[in-house]
Order: structure tokens, then C-alpha cells, then sequence
């Protein structure tokens, strides 16, 4: 056992590497940078997540390009983190050291607003989103808000898990809006990371699913905007139902150097469901 704890001790370096915004540009100009940083401490209510796949969404490339202009110096994008706790901050005892979890888009909410203590913490007046306001997945080490990370289905494998972190959540948040009776159509614009999980879920709902391409980024962008807040309770019960129905998203791996080329790839529309970056394996 004494050989087990210095080995996990040693594997604690005092730095890591990240990927952060250096200044925002077209990704074809290289906006982000590879990085060494000081492994972050996790404050009190909060834990440090190891990395080991973060999911890439296209609102890491509206923040890399400028679109949504950065909060902060540096920001380390990636907000479908999945990883292992690996310390907890004072007063932290939701989670156990070692246990899976996923961080997403709402990295906290105030908790007073009206709109928080009415159960719409999506639209918080004072909310943090991951990977704009903190830094986030993609690095080896990030810390989180204990309140604001999930429990992982055990049924998924973390590569699968990643895409569903944000993807997926504002998927069926939409698809739940939407409400579409069982066996209704559906008509999805595109076929990207949300789109495929979405057609999953109306499909097993009975559903219908008609995919209309167009390429209009401002439109698609306003429309991220418009759904991609979320309740911790939307995700917590699209992570149940996805376990429920099986859903099976098509990932696209990159290793941890290549991020800013899964960002070029998704910016060009390089390939079909969601990539994922494989960070500590
Ligand atoms: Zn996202
Ligand atoms: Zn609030």
C-alpha cells in the first residue's frame, strides 16, 4: 500500500500543460497556444479534475476566433471535460479522490437571483461558464465547483461521455422545448456534436428526424447562444436518459497536441460527430 500512495503522490507534477487563448484570430492563424502552467489549487467547494478527454465544441472555437470576446487573459477553453478527481478544497465532500466526473458549459451560478431560486439557474444574471470565465478542459488538470460537476454513467466509456457533456445536454434541452409529441418530427439543422445525439434521443422516442444543412455561422452561433445555457437538472436527466436509450456518439479522437487542429477541423467541417481530445491516458 505505502509503494501505491507515493507512487500517486510522484504522479502530482507541479506543472501541466494547456492549451489557452493567446488572442483571439481566425483559427487558421493559430489563436491559441500551447503552454506550461502551474497545476491549479482547488479553492474551498471546489475539486481538481486530471483531465483524461475533453469533448470540442464549436463555442471553444467562437471563443478561440473572438466571436464570444474572451473574459480574461489566457482562458483555457474546453467546457465536455472528463476526468478524475484528483484533490478536494477545503469544505469539499461531494466527491471521493478518484471519482469520474464531467464538468460542462455552467460552471456555477450565483444561487440568489430570481432566476436561481426559481429553478432557471440557465438564466442566471451572474453566471461562470467553464472555459470563458475559468479555465477549462483542455489541460491536463482544471479545478470545478463541486456543485457544478456531474456523476458519470458507468455504461459509457470517457471518450464517449465527453460529447454528451454539452452536445448532448443542449440537445435534448432543445428537443425537450421543442415539444415535439412522441412520434413527431424533427428537423435538425446540420449533423454536428448536438445534432447526431439529438436525433438519437427523438428516435428512440418514436420520432421522426430530418436533417436540413445550411452553413450560416451567425445564424448557427445566435442560436447556440440562444439554447446552450442549461440547468445542472437538464443535464442530469439527459445523462439518465442517454444511459437509459444507449446512445452511441460518433467520436472523432485527437491527441492532447493537436487541439487547435480539432478546432481547424471542426471550423472546416472536417468530419462527422464530435471530436474529442485524449488528454491523460
Ligand atoms: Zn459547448
Ligand atoms: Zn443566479
Amino acid at each position: 500500500m505505502r509503494s501505491t500512495v507515493a507512487a500517486e503522490q510522484h504522479n502530482v507534477a507541479k506543472t501541466m500543460r494547456a492549451w489557452e487563448v493567446a488572442a483571439p484570430a481566425p483559427i487558421a492563424d493559430h489563436p491559441l497556444r500551447l503552454v506550461e502552467r502551474a497545476v491549479p489549487e482547488p479553492g474551498p467547494g471546489e475539486v481538481r479534475i486530471r483531465v483524461v478527454v475533453c469533448g470540442v465544441c464549436r463555442t471553444d472555437l467562437h471563443l478561440a476566433e473572438g466571436d464570444l470576446p474572451p473574459r480574461r487573459a489566457g482562458t483555457v477553453p474546453g467546457h465536455e471535460v472528463v476526468g478524475h478527481v484528483d484533490k478536494l478544497g477545503e469544505g469539499s465532500s461531494r466527491f471521493v479522490t478518484g471519482e469520474r466526473v464531467g464538468a460542462a458549459w455552467l460552471a456555477s451560478a450565483c444561487g440568489v437571483c430570481e432566476y436561481c431560486l426559481s429553478g432557471r439557474e440557465n438564466l442566471c444574471l451572474a453566471p461562470r461558464f467553464t472555459g470563458w470565465d475559468i479555465d477549462g478542459g483542455f489541460a491536463e488538470y482544471m479545478v470545478a465547483d463541486e456543485r457544478f460537476i456531474y456523476r458519470l454513467p458507468a455504461g459509457f466509456d470517457d471518450e464517449a461521455v465527453a460529447p454528451l457533456l454539452c452536445a448532448g445536454i443542449i440537445g435534448y434541452r432543445a428537443l425537450a422545448r421543442s415539444e415535439i409529441p412522441a412520434g413527431g418530427r424533427l428537423g435538425l439543422y446540420g449533423f454536428g456534436g448536438s445534432a447526431h445525439l439529438t436525433a438519437q434521443v427523438a428516435l428512440a422516442q418514436g420520432g421522426t428526424v430530418h436533417v436540413i444543412t445550411r452553413s450560416d455561422e451567425d445564424q448557427a452561433l445566435a442560436r447556440e447562444l440562444s439554447v446552450t445555457a442549461n440547468t445542472r437538472s437538464d443535464g442530469e436527466e439527459f445523462l439518465a436518459t442517454a444511459d437509459r436509450i444507449g446512445i452511441r456518439p460518433t467520436t472523432r479522437p485527437y491527441v492532447f497536441e493537436d487541439v487547435d487542429k480539432a478546432l481547424y477541423d471542426l471550423a472546416y467541417d472536417r468530419f462527422s460527430g464530435a471530436a474529442v481530445i485524449l488528454t491523460n491516458r
